[in-house]
């Protein structure tokens, strides 16, 4: 018997959905609807500082309002926070994760102490200055209160994977580079989880067999794919889709006032002239 097809919508509420959003979801409703299979609807909303329950709201009327249904319950993961701390444990149990105490201003300090700033994926990668903390600095400094990021001792990670990892995009075995995100950040001070570990706990959990999401998101798959090996997890198949682009050619943003899904609707347009607007490439202008 073949395995289930399982996809997933999984968007983080931290605004209104856009005409972006309506694409990506579109495309992995559709794919689990022709295959016979399931499409789980997730709120990413781990990161308390950024996320709003009034979004979270109007992310469930924008897709009910589009035609879009899901199977079982919503997967909310602010209410999963030990699952997390789980995997956050058997990682620091492993040795693998390490204490960071610096706040921007010291890795800024720090970063321009060394000279060079090497970028990854998520941004300016980390010089390493609490790795090399002793253990016991760590215990003192933990002892008196100071707040701490976990980070991944990415070269202890590496040497777990003993060789290349990879995962198939689109049926195309891709290879892993997961070092180009350096010593990242598994929790963060404020945060209990980071979205890395959140995402493919998650997928993990929920049997999620392919992973259909906007292609912005195609260089975290590497890490992605560093922590299904270091957990165990099973490798799921991924379909990173182009990003929807405005009528001026760039992608679709808040930040650029994409129009929202809300305010499309309000506008009078229905559901069904949503979701083609939503299907094409790009938008007409006065869109
Ligand atoms: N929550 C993420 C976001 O809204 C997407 C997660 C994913 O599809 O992997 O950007």
């Amino acid at each position: 018997m073949a395995a289930t097809f399982v996809t997933r919508f999984a968007p983080s509420p931290t605004g209104q959905l856009h005409l972006g959003h309506a694409h990506s979801a579109l495309l992995g409703w559709r794919a689990a609807r022709q295959a016979g299979g399931r499409f789980l609807l997730r709120i990413e909303d781990i990161d308390p500082v950024r996320c709003r329950p009034e979004f979270t709201t109007g992310i469930l009327q924008d897709l009910a309002w589009l035609g879009i249904d899901w199977d079982g319950p919503v997967r909310i993961q602010s209410g999963h926070l030990p699952d997390y701390r789980a995997v956050l444990e058997k990682l620091s149990g492993e040795g693998l994760l390490y204490p960071c105490f610096c706040t921007r201003a010291d890795i800024a300090r720090e970063v321009a102490a060394i000279g060079h700033a090497p970028h990854g994926p998520d941004g300016l990668l980390y010089p390493g200055t609490c790795r090399r903390l002793s253990a016991a600095e760590r215990a003192e400094r933990i002892e008196a209160g100071e707040a701490y990021a976990l980070r991944l001792d990415m070269e202890a990670a590496l040497a777990r994977a003993k060789g290349p990892l990879a995962f198939l995009e689109h049926g195309r075995r891709l290879r892993c580079e997961p070092a180009r995100f350096g010593d990242v950040v598994l929790a963060r001070k404020d945060t209990p989880a980071s979205y890395h570990l959140c995402v493919t706990h998650d997928d993990a959990l929920q049997g999620v067999s392919c992973i259909t999401r906007a292609v912005d998101l195609l260089p975290a798959t590497d890490l992605h794919r560093l922590l299904q090996h270091l957990m165990g997890w099973p490798a799921p198949r991924y379909a990173h889709h182009p990003l929807r682009l405005g009528p001026d050619g760039k992608r679709l943003s808040k930040r650029d006032k994409a129009p929202t899904l809300a305010a499309l609707r309000e506008a009078g347009h229905s559901p069904e002239a949503v979701r083609a607007m939503a299907a094409a490439p790009q938008a007409a202008a006065g869109v």
